[in-house]
């Protein structure tokens, strides 16, 4: 079930922030997801390929589809036709299959690099030492990598509610942002995503400086993984 109230809201407040909002609409039926783009949603994200396969062949085509999950080499060819940003790169080689797979589409394709900012060991990610070498290999192959354009940043603060933590983990984040966009790519325009925040702490990574917002569950409902 949508929740077309806060929906209304949501996008509202962030009109006036020039906050982008990508609905999480992962295990949540195409109904929901076309009740929402009735609504005027365009962006929505989704973190496994097959799932997202199957939506977007039954939905509007100019829906922007965000992969949010972590995505491995092997699979971006099946959403290399048609996806609008890729937000948690996290290899030099998933860059390089990126750029592979949206050349043979004719077609260039956003991507966020996942810095890692929370204290938990599960969460996937680069730390900022690593980002660094990443573009250092990007710079010296820029010229066989005209199929991809690094947009930004997204990162997943902590599970916990010490909103002290969760404030620190995304200053880190725009901090490093703020940084590469004064540095690597200074004079690049498209170089503007800052993405963080998400049902539980969007407010936070808002204040922080978020540009772009992930949330499922407040717009969609709990999600039910054993359905
Ligand atoms: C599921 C997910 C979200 C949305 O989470 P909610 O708590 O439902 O808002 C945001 N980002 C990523 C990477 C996710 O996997």
């Amino acid at each position: 079930m949508v929740n077309s109230n806060v929906w209304k809201s949501l996008t509202a407040s962030f009109k006036e922030q020039h906050v982008t909002l990508v609905a999480v609409s992962k295990t949540k039926p195409v109904a929901d997801i076309q009740e929402l783009y009735d609504l005027g949603q365009r962006d929505f994200g989704e973190n496994y390929v097959q799932e997202l396969s199957e939506k977007e062949s039954q939905l509007p085509a100019d829906i922007r589809w965000h992969y949010i999950g972590h995505l491995q080499s092997n699979k971006v060819k099946y959403i290399a036709p048609f996806v609008h940003m890729i937000h948690a790169v996290d290899s030099f080689k998933l860059l390089l299959e990126i750029n592979k797979q949206a050349a043979k589409n004719n077609r260039t394709i956003d991507v966020l690099l996942q810095l890692f900012i929370a204290d938990e060991e599960t969460k996937f990610g680069l730390d900022e030492k690593e980002i660094i070498e990443l573009l250092d290999y990007y710079d010296a192959q820029k010229a066989d990598l005209q199929h991809i354009r690094i947009c930004g940043l997204m990162g997943m603060a902590s599970n916990t509610d010490n909103e002290t933590q969760i404030r620190a983990e995304f200053d880190r984040l725009y901090n490093v942002f703020l940084n590469l966009k004064q540095s690597s790519f200074l004079g690049k325009n498209y170089f503007k995503i800052c993405s963080m925040g998400m049902s539980s702490d969007y407010k936070i990574a808002i204040e922080a400086g978020s540009t772009m917002v992930r949330i499922g569950s407040m717009l969609f409902g709990a999600r039910n993984y054993n359905q």
